[in-house]
């Protein structure tokens, strides 16, 4: 199948990867950390800053109010990007990381007390953990942890037995950071509606690797990050239903989220900004909703079946290596693979690629408890974006053969 796809133009929008580090071309494949930006969102920044900057919302002059225009635009983007109904459902946050948060401060102290039961799952990031524990903490809830398969997928029978009348709350990843694992989240959905029990899905892996639908998902609130997701960092999403959202006190106190101030009492603005304190980040937003332009130009079925490839010729080319072990081979899975080879540190393992111009990640991936469960401290991570070339993976595996004769 020829790809529709023409990565060489690709890669010619993002001119990071065209640089050399250590005098070689560089190689990036730490994707799921952080996206590479486009020429198109980094001049979108450039855009706002030199054409339009002026502090949004409320402003009576021709560059507040274009810049209003320009961030409302943006939330329209967001919102048709993961077909949401109504822009009232789309909050900026600062990233995944505040998005959980939010919702466990404000979801969490309205509607959790003592005893009650949050379910995540042992492949969480520590995002989509610390906030449950720390809510824990404040209000004695518990939380309960569904347990892996053997090919690191949720094991969907232990789900089901979590379930019970004091469950508040399911808070599982869309898509595993470690493992590369893409969960069944709608039926994952439909079995906690089943209960009356709202779901928050954590997508920070999933927005640039796959099509989004939250009507279709009939998710309750959805998450992610803008900089994994090709655009700036320091900007995110948190989806959630508008009957859900209007249940919910603000997170943050301050400008922009009120109505009326008086020293009795604050009446809240009305949904989006109820949840949006402070000077939005009306920079971020656009060039968010630049990304999420330029990855619909493509679309992101095409998309899907391009890393789909590329992970697939990664792990079969992979798995030839002697003492390889993959760590996650769920059948649905995204282009995430964590790796060790023999005794070899992932440590060691990742500075030396890096001397050959290859950027992975090393460590515990901020999901230590995935790590305890795999009785391991950590891995090596090679994950691919749909700019990454099949050249690039014959060159990684060349160099894991190179390294793994050193040792
Ligand atoms: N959830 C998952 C699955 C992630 O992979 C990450 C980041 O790696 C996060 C949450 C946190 O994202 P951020 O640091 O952008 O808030």
């Amino acid at each position: 199948m020829t790809n529709p796809l023409d990565i060489k133009a690709i890669r010619n929008d993002f001119p990071i990867l065209s640089r050399t580090v250590y005098n070689r071309p560089l190689i990036y494949l730490d994707n799921a950390a952080t996206t590479q930006k486009p020429r198109c969102v980094v001049e979108a920044i450039e855009n706002v800053y030199y054409n339009q900057n002026s502090n949004i919302h409320r402003g009576v002059h021709y560059l507040s109010q274009r810049a209003t225009e320009a961030h409302e635009a943006a939330r329209a983007t967001v919102r048709d990007f993961i077909h949401a109904t109504s822009s009232n459902e789309i909050i900026f946050t600062r990233g995944t990381t505040e998005a959980i948060n939010l919702l466990a401060t404000s979801y969490g102290e309205t509607f959790c007390n003592e005893n009650d039961e949050i379910i995540i799952s042992t492949m969480e990031h520590h995002a989509n953990i610390v906030p449950w524990q720390m809510l824990r903490d404040r209000k004695g809830i518990k939380l309960k942890i569904i347990p892996l398969t053997e090919t690191g997928e949720l094991d969907i029978p232990a789900f089901e037995s979590l379930f019970s009348e004091k469950t508040k709350l399911i808070s599982v990843t869309h898509v595993s950071n470690v493992l590369g694992t893409i969960n069944p989240i709608k039926e994952i959905i439909e079995k906690a509606h089943a209960r009356n029990i709202p779901v928050l899905i954590d997508g920070a892996q999933a927005v640039s690797h796959l099509a989004v639908d939250v009507q279709q998902l009939d998710v309750d609130f959805y998450v992610f990050s803008g900089h994994k997701v090709y655009g700036p960092n320091g900007i995110g999403v948190l989806y959630g239903k508008e009957n859900w959202l209007e249940m919910l006190p603000p997170y943050h106190g301050g400008g922009e989220m009120i109505a009326h101030v008086s020293f009795d009492k604050t009446i809240f603005a009305d949904l989006p900004f109820k949840f949006e304190a402070g000077t939005p980040d009306y920079v971020g937003s656009v060039a968010l909703a630049t990304a999420l332009n330029y990855l619909q130009s493509f679309g992101m079925d095409n998309i899907a079946a391009y890393e789909k490839s590329l992970l697939e010729d990664a792990t079969e080319k992979m798995l030839k290596i002697e003492g390889m072990q993959i760590f996650g081979n769920a059948p649905q899975k995204s282009s995430v693979i964590s790796f060790l080879v023999n005794n070899i540190h992932p440590f060691d393992m990742g500075t030396l690629l890096d001397k050959l111009g290859i950027a992975v990640r090393t460590g515990h991936h901020c999901a230590m408890p995935l790590m305890t469960a795999l009785q391991i401290d950590g891995t090596a991570r090679a994950s691919f974006a749909f700019y990454n070339t099949h050249d690039e993976i014959d060159a990684f595996i060349a160099a894991i053969e190179r390294i793994t004769k050193m040792f």
